[in-house]
């Protein structure tokens, strides 16, 4: 490689720090709590200026002009699972809609811990957290819903956000109500139905796989107990999933009718490191 041709591939390096290695995950997880994501990413991007530095000129052509963010270029669905008035309107979230395997409700109420803390405004919590952290690292981020005070939409509707934003990953936030003696997180990813998914299911297995890593490594949340194999389920029945031509999943962050996960979920320092969880398992799929 000549000079030139090395300089310009420490900058092309220094311009994508994801793909330098620099991912977001491990190192500064511990003390993510509560931290501002913006100076988070600036701190973050400092090794990868130093470690691309070693040629003067690659050091100053990277100084001259900002690094790249991580997740420039990608566009990513966030999903926040049910909606704060859906309970409300049962005529509406009961409709009966295709999801090519079987027809079901339109929407469901989702769960609550047993003080009465819903799964809508958890997931709509952990959401707005996980919006501003891929924002903040460069990515185009839609949301399927805007606001916790509202009915559905429709999962078929949530599926068709996803498509229709060409979506480079899409992720659907929920949280379980299964027996109170269960506990722990699950990632559900979809299977080929002989439908729209089949091209995106082996994408999906990789962002959830990438996804379960780094829930357990960063947020610090355990396998469940009562589901799945190691945290992975493989369903043909979410609309969400059978309905999605994007890479696609649903992570159930934990069990709200267990009081050590309920706990969890009602403190706003561990949405946050759930949020900075869920960033960083798309993050290194993306990358
Ligand atoms: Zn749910």
């Amino acid at each position: 490689m000549t000079s030139k041709a090395f300089a310009a591939a420490l900058v092309l390096c220094g311009l994508s720090a994801a793909a330098c290695g620099n991912t977001a995950g491990g190192a500064t997880a511990g003390s993510a709590r509560n931290e501002e994501p913006a100076s988070r990413t600036a701190t973050q991007a400092t090794p990868a200026v130093l470690a691309t530095g070693s040629s003067p000129t690659a050091g100053k052509s990277l100084a001259a002009k900002p690094l790249a963010k991580p997740l420039s270029g990608k566009v990513v669905v966030v999903d926040p699972g049910h909606n704060g008035l859906n309970y409300k309107h049962p005529s509406k979230i009961n409709k009966q809609v295709n999801v090519l395997t079987q027809w079901k409700a339109c929407d469901t109420t989702g769960t609550a811990t047993n003080s009465g803390y819903s799964e809508a405004a958890f997931t709509w919590d952990v959401s707005q957290r996980l919006v501003k952290i891929l924002r903040d690292r460069g990515a185009t981020v839609k949301l399927t819903r805007h606001d916790n005070s509202g009915v559905g939409p429709c999962i078929t509707e949530r599926a068709a956000i996803g498509n229709k934003a060409k979506a480079d990953a899409a992720i659907s936030v929920h949280a379980d109500g299964a027996s109170a003696s269960g506990h722990g997180f699950h990632v559900i990813m979809p299977k080929k139905i002989n439908g729209p998914v089949d091209p995106v299911v082996d994408a999906s297995r990789k962002l959830g796989l990438a996804v379960r890593a780094s829930i357990k490594s960063v947020a610090g949340m355990p396998y469940s107990t009562y589901v799945g194999s190691k945290a992975l389920s493989f369903r043909d029945d979410l609309g969400g999933l059978n309905l999605s031509t994007v890479p696609k999943i649903f992570v159930e962050c934990g069990n709200m009718r267990n009081a050590g996960d309920a706990a969890k979920f009602q403190d706003p320092a561990f949405r946050q490191k759930m949020a900075l969880s869920l960033a960083d398992g798309m993050q290194n799929y993306l990358k």
